[in-house]
């Protein structure tokens, strides 16, 4: 099998030995959990449910203020009594509406609201897509976008290629990998039905070749589904950030998508493995997504693990033998990996659907120097995977100019970080990109509504 990959990436050393191999361990359910409303990339949610009521595991809590509007519902993770409905910091920095429930003792995962199995081959394709939305499923990769929108490209958009990914490039985490090992007949029966409801022939599970391990398995289980020839195993050299869509479109078929465009404009649609196992279970087992698979590591972390849990459990309620934090050395704790994850204050935040992992990190781990001045030693270009100019983005935005920072490639920037990680000045390249695209699109807000 030859190994395929993208131009330029950086070698990252990898920092998985902790958790590779090891299996997903379900923590017991907690006393109380903690569901934010808004877990997806779109137009807001509202709370359905009033505080009092009684809910049962998989019961739609949360939609869209305006339907039709972009979004996914949230479900309640475990069945029990809504305590209050109030502002909770969230793994993205900021307060956001969360419900809280009182988790019931003994029939917290039993008593559940599923809705019924569907097969996903014989509904039409407007009820499969329902379904998908329902499920309250988004991309578990991290980006949280709802994935019955991809499912569902506009006219015009010709789709040829469904990519499952599996690459898993950020440093520590495992969770990808373990999911691959433990659901592989999960994850095949996943693709078939989104190359069922997308109407596409071919499909590529994108990995890199720390994970050649796990190809015997999937081959056995495309061969079980009768889908040999029409499902493959792409593997990709170990390099980051393999795991950027664009990036692993590029490894794989060798397109390009186009500046400023969406993989759908290369023709293909690309689902984290994850994603494609809960769409799955979504018709299968008629479940909504109300679990999730995570890792939990960093040298902070005395029991690193690979594990499961209702969405909403706050790390602080993690039992000790699941998350036993050395608070001595504990200096950064990350929501995410360390590359494109991000830095929160406390432990006392729910894990969302688009948590991946959890990194406390010690000091040693992390690179804390001051920022300096940029010496235009242009290393930040030869680092960037997606050829842009950073040194000159960040010269823009610390002007003000973001008309010059869109031409030096602002909004092609995937957030990878390669450019900090290679920046000798320590310069916080990546934030100052975040806060840029944001400046943007409140700036193209406000101009459209001003017209
Ligand atoms: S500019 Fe963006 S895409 Fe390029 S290396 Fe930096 S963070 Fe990654
Ligand atoms: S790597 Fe850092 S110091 Fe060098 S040009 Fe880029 S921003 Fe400036």
């Amino acid at each position: 099998m030859s190994i395929k990959t993208f131009k330029r990436g950086l070698r990252l050393p990898t920092r998985k030995t902790a958790t590779e191999g090891k299996p997903i361990e379900t923590i017991p359910v907690p006393k109380q959990i903690v569901i934010p409303v808004n877990q997806h990339f779109g137009a807001p949610n509202q709370a359905l449910v009033a505080v009092g009521d009684r809910v049962k595991r998989g019961q739609k809590i949360a939609d869209a203020e305006k339907p039709g509007s972009l979004g996914a519902p949230v479900h309640a993770s475990v069945a029990g009594i809504v305590r209050k409905i109030e502002m909770h910091l969230q793994s993205n920095n900021g307060d956001g509406v969360c419900v809280y429930i009182d988790a019931d003792a003994d029939r917290a995962l039993t008593d559940t609201a599923f809705m019924p199995p569907l097969d996903a081959f014989a509904c039409s394709k407007d009820e499969a897509i329902a379904r998908v939305r329902e499920a309250g499923i988004v991309g578990m990769g991290g980006a949280g976008f709802p994935t019955h929108v991809k499912l569902s490209p506009p006219p015009g958009k010709h789709i040829d290629a469904i990519i499952a990914n599996g690459a898993e490039c950020e440093p520590y985490l495992t969770i990808d990998e373990a999911l691959m090992s433990e659901k592989p007949k999960q994850l095949i029966r996943g693709i078939a039905v989104v190359m069922h409801i997308t109407g596409v022939q071919n499909a590529i599970i994108g990995m890199e070749d720390n994970k050649a391990s796990l190809v015997p398995v999937l081959e056995q289980e495309i061969r079980s589904a009768g889908l040999e020839g029409k499902i493959s195993i792409g593997l990709c050299r170990t390099r980051y950030p393999q795991g950027s869509e664009k990036l692993l479109i590029s490894a794989l078929t060798g397109r390009e998508v186009p500046s400023g465009g969406l993989p759908m404009d290369a023709g293909c649609v690309v689902n984290n493995v994850g994603t494609l196992i809960a769409i799955a279970e979504a018709f299968d087992l008629g479940k909504p997504l109300v679990d999730r698979d995570l890792t939990v590591s960093g040298l902070a972390c005395k029991t690193p693990k690979n594990i499961r849990a209702p969405i909403g459990v706050m790390l602080s309620d993690l039992p000790q033998c699941f998350m036993d934090v050395d608070y001595e050395t504990l200096h950064k704790i990350l929501f995410g990996g360390p590359m494109m994850g991000t830095s929160v204050p406390t432990l006392d935040i729910p894990v969302q659907k688009n948590t991946s992992g959890v990194i406390l990190m010690t000091r040693e781990e992390t690179s804390a120097y001051a920022e300096g001045s940029c010496i235009r030693c242009s290393r930040c270009i030869r680092a960037c995977s997606c050829g842009l100019s950073p040194v000159l983005m960040n010269i823009a935005l610390n002007t003000g100019d973001l008309d010059e920072a869109v031409r030096a490639g602002l909004m092609d920037c995937v957030e990878c970080g390669g450019c900090m990680y290679n920046c000798p000045a320590r310069i916080k390249l990546v934030q100052r990109f975040k806060v840029g695209k944001q400046l943007l699109r409140s700036q193209r807000q406000t101009e459209r509504a001003a017209q």
